[in-house]
């Protein structure tokens, strides 16, 4: 048994890397225990452009400035054929103040991030997997894990879980629940040989958008592409076709897209990863926060994960500091934590439903309402700006009003996704 801390973490990745820097911020002693050597592979590597306040209040801008990653400037949507598109350019929005962000190969920037956090001062065991806990509310914590010989127990007064999809106290506890109308399958891969534009917009991520799926076309840098798709969990099992032969048939059915990979080789292996849209029951308890992932995850559609983990990270380890000071096992600030979470959480969720909409499609692709702003509100929280206040969510409401219409009584020509 090593001395006690006071907070253990389950987990390097941006949630993860990002409390403890937090926590070392207040002066906390931090222990993260991650099961794997990194660098090790992750998908989710578009990142927001309201990451990078949080990038500068960490001291992890020039890092990753050097590191070279493409910059994003904009986000592309595109119908199969590529006849329309809708390009958002981040520094055009009326709401935001972020003009860009990065893509990243996520091993990299997740290593990156995890030695920032252990040079800001918390201690990292990689290779060590987090086996059980226990909580004592009158007491502290504590963590059995593994690293290839017998376990080993450590001691904190505080546990954040930020094992990602992992989830690991949310399973234990039962918390876990999936969106039934919202299961969903990625099949991905990194490719090289792809041109890409000169220019700024060069880095953008483009979405193709078919009838029944979508890709996701992300640079990493100038020879390598990620690429993916997103398909109804239901057709994908019903199809009985291997991810491959799914991937290369939606890829048949997008000429735009299929013009692109000409010249196009996967370097790696195709990836499948199913059900990833959840969230716990509860964020937090006596001694406890779950931050990241392993709170919730939505859709992947408007490249959220990471800014919601490091946000939520931030806004969590700042209630730990201040509940270890006051000696408490639970908050007040623990629970806003929770609350706030959870309302930006909701306000993802309603345009990633809407998404899947063909009338939300028509609108985004067929902007009318420039005088009044409505595509500014969109490109808000396509940023991450979710603190808009009221000027971004009157115009959402009125953005969502209008595909209701659009439902019924067409504002915009109707569009063939196939
Ligand atoms: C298909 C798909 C595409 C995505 N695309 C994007 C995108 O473009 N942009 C974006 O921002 N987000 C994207 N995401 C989401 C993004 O990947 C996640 O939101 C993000 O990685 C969450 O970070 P995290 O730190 O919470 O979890 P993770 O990054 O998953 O880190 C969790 C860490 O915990 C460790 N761990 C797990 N269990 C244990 C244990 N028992 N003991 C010790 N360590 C443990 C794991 O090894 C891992 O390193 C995508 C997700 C999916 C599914």
């Amino acid at each position: 048994m090593s001395e006690k801390y006071d907070a253990i973490i389950i987990g390097g990745g941006p949630a993860g890397s990002t409390a403890a820097v937090y926590l070392a911020r207040a002066g906390k002693r931090t222990l993260i225990l991650e099961r794997e050597r990194f660098p090790r592979f992750h998908i989710g590597e578009s990142l927001l452009p309201y990451n990078m306040p949080l990038f500068r209040e960490m001291g992890f801008l020039p890092a990753l400035r050097e590191g070279g990653f493409m910059e994003k400037y904009g986000a592309q949507f595109v119908l199969p054929d590529g006849s329309l598109k809708t390009h958002i350019q981040f520094g055009m929005g009326k709401f935001t103040t972020e003009p860009m962000a990065y893509q990243v190969e996520r091993s990299r920037f997740d290593e990156m991030l995890l030695r920032h956090a252990e040079s800001r001062g918390a201690e990292v065991r990689e290779g060590w997997a987090v086996k059980d806990y226990t909580i004592d509310p009158a007491g502290g914590v504590t963590v059995t894990a593994q690293n290839g010989g017998a376990p080993e127990r450590f001691e904190a007064d505080f546990l954040i879980d930020a094992s990602g999809t992992a989830n690991f106290t949310g399973n234990r506890e039962g918390l876990k629940e999936i969106y039934e109308s919202h299961r969903k399958v990625a099949i991905f891969g990194h490719y090289t040989g792809i041109a890409l534009p000169e220019g700024k917009c060069g880095g953008d991520i483009l979405i193709f958008r078919l009838k029944d799926a979508w890709f996701w076309f992300i640079p990493l840098s100038r020879e390598k592409v990620s690429l993916g798709l997103v398909v109804d969990r239901a057709a994908f099992k019903e199809s009985e076709r291997s991810p491959e032969e799914i991937f290369d048939a939606a890829v048949e059915r997008c000429p735009d897209l299929k013009a692109r990979l000409a010249n196009a080789e996967r370097t790696g292996p195709m990836r499948t990863l199913v059900d990833f849209s959840y969230h716990n029951r509860r964020f937090t308890g006596d001694r406890l926060v779950r931050i990241g992932d392993a709170a919730a995850f939505l859709d992947p559609i408007f490249s959220s994960g990471v800014y919601l983990a490091m946000l939520s990270a931030k806004t969590a380890a700042l209630a730990v500091a201040d509940a270890i000071d006051r000696g408490v096992p639970n908050t007040s600030r623990m629970r806003r934590y929770e609350k706030r979470m959870r309302r930006y959480l909701k306000a993802y969720f309603e345009m990633i439903v809407k998404f899947y909409d063909q009338p939300f499609i028509e609108l985004l692709f067929q902007p009318r309402n420039t005088k009044m702003h409505l595509p500014d509100a969109i490109v808000a929280i396509l940023a991450g700006q979710l603190e808009g206040g009221w000027a971004v969510t009157w115009r959402l409401r009125f953005f969502f009003l209008l595909v209701k219409i659009q439902r019924r009584f067409p504002l915009v020509d109707r569009l063939s996704l196939e």
